[in-house]
C-alpha cells in the first residue's frame, strides 16, 4: 500500500515524502480514503500511530480542491484537549500543507491572544485550537465558526477527562449543522459512546491498534525498589546505561519538579514538564528534549499527552500511574516509528496495587526485578501512594475510589467512568 493508491494529490504526496515516509500508517490506510469520500469517522487511535496525519491529509485535500479565490474564512477545526497537542498537530497540518495554498494557525490559552487574533483576522482555512481560547476568541467576535465544513476533535476522551464537554457542545452550536465530523479517541468509555451519537452522522467505525502494541517492541520490565530509593536508583539506570534521551513520568507536579532538581544535581541535564509551567518554559523544555540538550524529561501524564517526540529509547515510570490506560499511553512514547523501546517501572511496595490493575489491562505480568544494592526492605504502610493531579482543569479526573484497595477485580474501570461524569460541567 502506498500513498498514492489512497488517493492523494501530487502536493501531499511530495509532503509525505519530505517527512520521509514511505508506507501509510494502519490507520492511514483506514481513514484517508473514507474521509476523502466525506463520510464521517469514529476512530479509535493512540499517539504514535500516525493518527494525525490520518485525518489532516484527507482533510488538506478537501479543502484545497473546493478552495474559493478571495475569502479564508475558516474551514476546518481541529480542537485538542491541550497546548501541546494543538501545537504539534499545527506543526504536522503546516508541513503537510507545505505545497498547498492552504493557510493554518494554533491558538491555545496561556499566551497572548493578539497575536492570534491579528493571525486569524489575516484570514485562515484551518484553525487548531484547544477549547476555552477558542471560545474567549469567538466571545470577543475575533474569529467566527460559522463556516467550517470540517470539525476534528482529537483526543476525544482526554477532553472529556479533562472537563471540556460543555465547552465542546457550545462549539459545535457555533458552527453550520451541515459538516462532516472525525472523532479521535485512544478509548471508548460510554461519554465517548454518548458524545459520538449526538455528533456524527451514519460514522464509519474506524479502529488501529498502535503500531507499537506494548507486547510486540516495547520490552517492559518493572524493578521493586524502596520509594526513599528511587531517586538513586532512576540515576544510577540513566548513568549506567549511559542513557541519552529518557522520558521520566511522575503522578504529580510536585513530584516531577523534585526529581528533575536532583537529577540536575546529579550532573544530569532534566527539565520538568507540567500543568503548572508557562507555554513557554514548556515549549523549552521540549525543545531542549528533541535537540539532546536535555537528557531526562520529567512529565506528568495530561502533560505528556501527546508530545510527539520521535524515536524515544528509554521511559522510565518513576511511579506508576493510578489510572491503568496511563501506562499504556506512557509505554506508547518508546519505540515509536519502528523502533524499539524500553519501558521500566520503579514501583514501591504501595503501589502494587497499581501494578496488579496495569497488568489485569495489559493482560500480562510484566517480569519483576531489583537493582543490586537496592534490594527493598519497606512494609506495606496500608496507605495509598500520593495520586496525581493531572489535569489542570479539574483534579478529580485521578482520584481512584477509595473502596478499590481490596483486591476485587474489575473495579477500577467501571469507577474511572462513574468518575468522569463528574466534570467541569
Ligand atoms: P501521531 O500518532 O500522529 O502522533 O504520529 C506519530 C509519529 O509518527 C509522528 O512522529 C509522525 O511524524 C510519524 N508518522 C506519521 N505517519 C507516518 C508514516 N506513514 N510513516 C512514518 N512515520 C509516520
Amino acid at each position: 500500500m502506498s500513498f498514492k493508491s489512497l488517493g492523494l494529490i501530487p502536493e501531499l504526496l511530495e509532503a509525505v515524502s519530505k517527512q520521509g515516509y514511505t508506507t501509510p500508517s494502519l490507520i492511514q490506510e483506514k481513514t484517508i480514503p473514507i474521509i476523502l469520500e466525506g463520510r464521517d469517522v469514529l476512530a479509535s487511535a493512540q499517539t504514535g500511530t500516525g493518527k494525525t496525519a490520518g485525518f489532516t491529509l484527507p482533510l488538506l485535500q478537501k479543502l484545497d480542491a473546493t478552495r474559493k479565490q478571495r475569502h479564508r474564512p475558516i474551514r476546518a477545526l481541529i480542537l485538542t484537549p491541550t497546548r501541546e497537542l494543538a501545537a504539534q498537530v499545527h506543526e504536522n497540518v503546516r508541513e503537510y500543507s507545505a505545497f498547498l495554498n492552504i493557510k493554518s494557525t494554533v491558538i491555545f490559552g496561556g499566551v497572548n491572544a493578539k497575536p492570534q487574533i491579528k493571525t486569524i483576522r489575516g484570514g485562515i482555512d484551518i484553525l487548531v485550537a484547544t477549547p476555552g481560547r477558542l471560545l474567549d476568541l469567538e466571545n470577543q467576535r475575533a474569529l467566527s465558526l460559522g463556516r467550517v465544513e470540517i470539525l476534528v476533535l482529537d483526543e476525544a476522551d482526554r477532553m472529556l477527562d479533562m472537563g471540556f464537554l460543555r465547552d465542546i457542545k457550545k462549539v459545535i452550536s457555533l458552527m453550520p449543522k451541515q459538516r462532516q465530523n472525525l472523532l479521535f479517541s485512544a478509548t471508548f468509555s460510554k461519554d465517548i459512546k454518548k458524545l459520538a451519537q449526538g455528533l456524527l452522522n451514519r460514522p464509519v467505525l474506524i479502529e488501529a491498534e498502535p503500531e507499537n502494541t506494548t507486547a510486540e517492541k516495547v520490552n517492559q520490565k518493572t524493578y521493586r525498589v524502596d520509594k526513599g530509593d528511587k531517586v538513586e536508583v532512576a540515576i544510577k539506570l540513566i548513568a549506567d546505561g549511559n542513557w541519552k534521551q529518557v522520558l521520566v513520568f511522575t503522578r504529580t507536579k510536585h513530584r516531577a519538579n523534585k526529581l528533575s532538581e536532583k537529577l540536575v544535581k546529579a550532573g544530569i541535564s532534566s527539565a520538568a514538564i507540567h500543568g503548572n509551567k508557562s507555554q513557554g518554559a514548556r515549549t523549552k523544555a521540549l525543545a531542549g528534549f528533541k535537540s539532546g540538550k536535555i537528557r531526562v524529561l520529567v512529565a506528568t501524564d495530561i502533560a505528556a499527552r501527546g508530545l510527539d517526540i520521535p524515536l524515544l529509547p528509554h521511559v522510565i515510570n518513576f511511579e506508576l500511574p493510578n489510572i491503568p490506560e496511563d501506562y499504556v499511553h506512557r509505554i506508547g512514547r518508546t519505540g515509536r516509528a519502528g523502533a524499539s523501546g524500553e519501558a521500566i517501572s520503579l514501583v514501591e511496595v504501595d503501589e502494587k496495587e497499581y501494578l496488579r490493575d496495569i497488568e489485569k489491562l495489559l493482560g500480562e505480568k510484566l517480569p519483576s526485578e531489583v537493582v543490586e544494592g537496592f534490594e527493598p526492605t519497606d512494609k506495606p504502610s496500608g496507605k495509598k501512594p500520593q495520586q496525581g493531579g493531572g489535569g489542570n482543569r479539574n483534579n478529580s479526573r485521578k482520584s481512584r475510589p477509595q473502596n478499590n484497595s481490596n483486591k476485587k477485580s474489575g473495579g477500577g474501570n467501571n469507577n474511572r467512568n462513574r468518575n468522569r461524569n463528574k466534570r467541569r460541567d
